[in-house]
């Protein structure tokens, strides 16, 4: 695929102070943009400088929410090299996404080698200090103007990125949960494994609620019976009971999580038995009350692990591990960001290397 590029002429000043970094709030010099059109496929690969885009009032996302994205990070090696953590997995999930909501899919290669281009182009954009990163934000939407509900036959496919902070620059503190007995994110059928701005509009009441009464996110139940667990927020979710591993199965409502594959891998690896299948909240209930619940996560690229510390349901709380990060939750969030940060050997050939 050729790519064309139109250089920045004003790039902006890399932000100095790097402690300040947030997530989300400032953007590289240029973009990366892709049209498709039915009929011809994907077409004028080009990287431009960073600005507003232009869509029709009429365009099929503004109206029908017609859009899939993707999160990953480059990673800033001690040697001062850039490395991306396991991409191709990105690309797969997001043409998951895009079938699921009728939007066309991108050639797997194509795609990664507008990661990597585009990448190269901002490898000054990759912060350096301990537990930074340059957040990459591919997404893909339907741009066509069409009130009526067609085929979808315009598309685009961007990326973007921001150099992000250290996620826990104040240390990793557990958070606390409220378990969701209201509103849902998926069902059976829905679009609950792919990665669409749809789900995240959806969250979005009962997150304001939880937040609202002192909570950071709210672990979804099943859309169908309201009991069984699925996933956090941005999330998937893990517990350790008894020694042993649990994480719910990925049976079409839970977003299949990279971290989360990941960390599987890891665990395997290191002897653990886990377990991925249908938990009910009355299992996670009972092993709290037991004192068998022994730790809780969250997994995600943005955290990487985030421990619970902290679990309401149906008016009661509950408190895990005395509320203190559990010894197998830091111990996976030390190899897995050794992996990212090229800290540690990639055993699994996770990383892939910018030039
Ligand atoms: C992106 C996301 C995750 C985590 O996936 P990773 O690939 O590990 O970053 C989990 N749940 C939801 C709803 C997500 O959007």
């Amino acid at each position: 695929m050729e790519i064309k590029i139109t250089k920045n002429q004003h790039p902006a000043e890399k932000p100095k102070d790097e402690s300040k970094l947030g997530f989300g709030l400032k953007y590289t010099d240029h973009m990366f943009i892709m049209d498709y059109t039915a009929g011809e496929g994907w077409h004028d690969a080009r990287i431009v400088p960073f600005e507003d885009l232009h869509i029709h009032p009429a365009a099929v996302v503004l109206h029908y929410a017609a859009e899939v994205f993707e999160g990953l990070k480059a990673y800033r090696t001690a040697d001062g090299e850039v490395q991306m953590f396991r991409p191709i997995e990105n690309i797969r999930r997001m043409n998951n996404s895009a079938e699921r909501l009728c939007l066309p899919t991108l050639d797997e290669n194509d795609a990664m080698q507008a990661l990597t281009t585009f990448v190269e182009l901002e490898k000054d954009w990759v912060p350096h200090t301990e537990g930074t990163s340059l957040y990459l934000r591919p997404f893909m939407f339907a741009t066509e103007a069409n009130l009526g509900l067609h085929t979808i036959k315009e598309a685009m496919f961007c990326i973007i990125a921001s150099p992000s902070g250290s996620y826990y620059a104040e240390g990793i503190n557990p958070v606390k949960i409220m378990i969701e007995t209201h509103d849902v994110r998926a069902v059976r059928g829905g679009t609950g494994y792919a990665k669409c701005g749809g789900n995240y509009a959806a969250s979005n009441r009962a997150g304001e609620r939880a937040e609202a009464l002192g909570f950071s996110q709210v672990l979804w139940l099943d859309g169908v019976y309201q009991k069984y667990i699925e996933e956090v927020g941005s999330m998937n979710v893990m517990f350790k009971i008894d020694g042993k591993i649990y994480t719910p199965d990925l049976i079409g409502t839970v977003l299949p999580g990279i971290t989360r594959k990941s960390i599987i891998e890891l665990l395997k690896d290191e002897g653990y038995e886990v377990i991925e299948k249908r938990i009910s909240v009355e299992e996670v209930i009972t092993a709290l009350e037991n004192g068998t619940l022994e730790e809780a996560w969250g997994c995600g690229t943005a955290a990487v692990v985030s421990p619970i510390g902290e679990l309401a349901y149906d008016g009661k709380e509950y408190v895990i591990n005395d509320n203190k990060i559990g010894s197998l939750t830091q111990h996976l969030y030390d190899e897995l960001t050794a992996i990212q940060w090229g800290k540690a050997e990639d055993k699994h050939n996770w990383t892939v290397k910018v030039k």
